[in-house]
């Protein structure tokens, strides 16, 4: 297969088989697909509720509805060769009944919308993953302790590090309409993630594995490579192929992973599309992980995931008030740094936690722990301009 379209068996390179590409859901995931799209010379047309959803500005066309309507779906994929998500808050059991070429498949989303499924999952593939119950199956519990809704659960919304029994009683009552999860508390020392593709004819390619640093359960920064000893990187890579390959899966998947005191690995949560530990791959690798979703969805063969420079540092740049603010000063701070790169999602209200855009630095350094510490200084030199008060959001 080469670039512009497939070979075929005369060796001839045939017309790309998908021209139009449906995405479910129109969110910065979807948007940052915009310059892979164009280079693939492919349409995107992006279902999605708000006109101000940031891909509304890159798609060849909308159709406004919730990611959750099955019928809107429907409009998606009779417009479209292929349908693929951003999103995965889906109907699955509305669109079950539709003959829409998903990609992944449905049978691939199943055991992953509901975290107890996902869990479920993992264990009978026989993947570490922390211990965990129903909470109508568990009793007594041994703080910390981690609640989790079984559905629709982002940016750490719906996952609560319960400390005590107090707590534990007044998160219940809130949560009270909710399917929960129960889960052990991994006192991790780092957490990492995989980004990994895997095409119609199985093929699979992971990128580098990343360290990700969370704050009250929200994604802050990303360093990639992780400075891991090279036994957890396999690791790592093993069981993000075993995944997909179990999965069947057809995209771009993002796996995140605790990493504990005594190097083992345990899988935390599997998402069936890009990810925010994955931004870093639009400007540190040769292909994105947003041209590595399209190509895999449009049958092209995979592209090379490897890093264009020594290694990379990614900053969300997080709401911290309630406001109309383009911040445009503080973004030209952020573009003066060398070899930096501002992703702006175009968004126009800002809310406290809510993604607003990403700084990417590439790095490089005679050495991973030197890199590492490159990165630890630039994600405070970063976080410092952008929410000038730090210890206002640490
Ligand atoms: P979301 O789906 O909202 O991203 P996650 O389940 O990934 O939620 O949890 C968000 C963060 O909460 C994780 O990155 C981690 O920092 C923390 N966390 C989640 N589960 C556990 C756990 N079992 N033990 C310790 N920390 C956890």
């Amino acid at each position: 297969m080469t670039d512009e379209g497939v070979l075929n068996k005369r060796g001839r390179v045939d017309q790309l088989a998908v021209k139009r590409v449906g995405v479910i859901g129109g969110g910065q995931l979807a948007w940052m697909m915009a310059d892979a799209a164009k280079k693939l010379g492919i349409e995107l047309v992006v279902q999605t509720p708000s006109q101000d959803d940031p891909a509304v500005a890159i798609a060849h066309e909308t159709i406004f509805a919730p990611v959750d309507d099955a019928t809107a779906t429907a409009q998606l994929a009779a417009q479209t060769d292929v349908v693929t998500f951003e999103n995965e808050f889906v109907n699955l059991e509305a669109l079950g009944h539709q003959d829409i070429d998903f990609r992944p498949r449905l049978e691939t989303l199943k055991p992953l919308l509901d975290k107890y499924n996902q869990r479920c999952f993992l264990r009978e593939c026989n993947l570490p993953t922390p211990q965990f119950w129903r909470l109508e199956d568990y009793s007594s519990p041994q703080f910390p302790i981690v609640l989790k809704t079984r559905r629709h659960g982002y940016d750490g919304q719906g996952t609560f590090i319960v400390r005590n029994q107090t707590d534990w009683e007044a998160i219940l009552q809130t949560l009270k309409s909710c399917p929960l999860l129960v889960e052990e508390f991994i006192p991790f020392e780092r957490e990492l993630a995989a980004i990994a593709a895997r095409s119609q004819t199985g093929e699979i390619v992971v990128y580098p594995i990343v360290e990700t640093h969370q704050k009250h359960q929200v994604c802050h920064w990303v360093i990639a490579p992780a400075d891991i000893p090279q036994s957890v990187a396999a690791d790592v890579e093993a069981i993000a192929r075993t995944i997909l390959s179990r999965l069947e899966a057809v995209g771009i998947f993002g796996i995140e992973f605790f990493l504990t005191a005594d190097q083992q690995v345990l899988v935390n949560e599997i998402a069936p599309r890009t990810h925010n530990s994955g931004h870093f791959t639009l400007d540190a690798c040769v292909t994105s992980q947003f041209e590595q979703q399209l190509r895999a969805v449009s049958d092209l063969a995979l592209g090379n995931p490897a890093l264009k420079s020594g290694g990379a540092v990614m900053v969300n740049l997080l709401g911290y008030e309630t406001a109309q603010n383009d911040y445009s000063e503080k973004r030209q701070r952020l573009a003066a740094i060398p070899k930096s790169v501002v992703h702006w999602y175009g968004k126009s209200q800002s809310r406290p936690g809510r993604k607003l855009g990403h700084v990417t630095v590439l790095l490089e350094a005679p050495s991973a722990a030197e890199l590492h510490h490159q990165a630890l200084t630039l994600t405070e030199t970063i976080e410092a301009i952008w929410y000038e008060v730090p210890e206002q959001f640490s």
